[in-house]
């Protein structure tokens, strides 16, 4: 099989054409605070902007998903997904003629809420939050950008635009909706997203499902002879092999992986286009209105969805990672409960806060800690050795 390094679909060389239903940075739907105009940035480059200098965005550097944090240099955490959601968002964006630095900016922002732990943090964190509220990463993202960073006089949160809000909050339950105002409306009214909001979960998704094959590869939990059961992996190997009989796996897995990537890439921007024009959308508003327009062709999704699935059983469920998931969910329920029943071992902001609401203080305290910060502090509540 040949490839055609030179042939592009869509606008890959031309940064500044922006088709009439991208989402316009001078047509936002604005920000909560009123504020004067950037004199050099548009809002979205603004909002990602302070997204990277947020306190939440550095913490996502020992944030991790699937593995901890403290087992190995070389897998992906938090930060480095960010940066690789951002990265194929941005590829997307351009290739389809909406706006990257929107795409961008939600990217960078679409995990500033997940618990230490990944996963196991955020499942702990809710069931010790079942009887005030729950606990949801998504929702706590949102927040994160709206009320827990304090670094401006003016307001809590980052006043980032109504695009980006919109973006970070992909999935909400209808209770929560109902309690967020403007930004929760479309799962009330059952409306879409902008393209640029649809297109960044894909890259979410397009991101994890394959980095977290690299990172299983590499840490042996899964293996080439499992993967190659899956259709998607299957075929792009095929294709590595043929072009590089004699390749040693240190290369062939990368090889393999960037394939399946583009697979994924190049139908959803190849599909995503035909639905574009079949629906002739002549504006956001347009957009908003119809059924999300982004989406893989009916073949690519069901790979996709194997590959999902393979993931599940074979890598989420994996013993090891169950190990691990079990550890952390016990350090996340013992530190609610530590906190809970004495909130006097809370810093003294956070006393202040639980004087208000007692539970989504102690709540907010664990969402921010890295996973080693909460390794570090179950040490210290509950370690006799252990001082301050
Ligand atoms: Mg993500």
């Amino acid at each position: 099989m040949t490839e055609k390094p030179e042939a592009h679909i869509g606008n890959a060389n031309n940064m500044n054409s922006l088709a009439p239903y991208a989402a316009n940075p001078e047509q936002t739907l604005g920000r909560q605070f009123q504020e004067p105009a950037s004199e050099t940035r548009n809002a979205f480059q603004r909002d990602r902007d302070r997204i990277i200098h947020s306190t939440a965005f550095r913490r996502l550097e020992y944030k991790t998903q699937v593995f901890v944090n403290h087992e190995g240099d070389l897998f992906r955490t938090r930060l480095t997904h960010s940066l690789e959601v951002a990265q194929l968002a941005r590829g997307i964006a351009r290739t389809l003629n909406l706006h990257e630095d929107l795409t961008e900016a939600i990217a960078l922002a679409h995990d500033l809420g997940h618990t230490p732990f990944g996963h196991a943090g955020q499942d702990a964190l809710n069931e010790c939050m079942r009887d005030f509220g729950g606990f949801e990463h998504n929702l706590q993202s949102l927040r994160v950008v709206e009320k827990l960073e304090q670094r401006y006089a003016e307001f809590d949160g980052l006043n980032l635009t109504f695009e980006v809000r919109e973006g970070i909050l992909k999935h909400c339950a209808i209770k929560n909706a109902k309690l967020l105002g403007v930004v929760g409306q479309r799962f009330l009214d059952k409306t879409s997203p902008s393209l640029e909001a649809q297109l960044t979960n894909y890259a979410d998704e397009i991101a994890y499902n394959n980095h977290d094959i690299d990172d299983g590869l590499r840490s042996g939990l899964i293996t080439i002879e499992q993967l190659s059961k899956v259709e998607l992996f299957a075929n792009n190997l095929a294709i590595v092999k043929e072009k590089y009989p004699k390749l040693e796996q240190k290369r062939l897995i990368p090889e393999t992986v960037r394939r399946m990537i583009n697979t994924l890439v190049v139908d959803l921007c190849t599909y995503s286009a035909q639905n574009i024009t079949q629906h002739q959308p002549n504006n956001i508003a347009d957009i908003r209105q119809l059924p999300q327009l982004i989406g893989f062709s009916k073949e690519i999704a069901d790979q996709n969805q194997k590959l999902k699935q393979f993931l599940r059983k074979n890598l989420y469920h994996h013993y090891k990672v169950n190990r691990m998931s079990a550890k952390a969910a016990r350090i996340v329920r013992e530190l609610f409960k530590g906190f809970f029943e004495n909130t006097g071992l809370l810093p003294d902001e956070f006393q202040a806060y639980a004087e208000t609401d007692k539970a989504r203080a102690v709540a907010d305290y664990i969402a921010g800690m890295t996973d080693r910060f909460a390794i570090r502090e179950h040490r210290k509540l509950f370690t006799v050795e252990e001082y301050l």
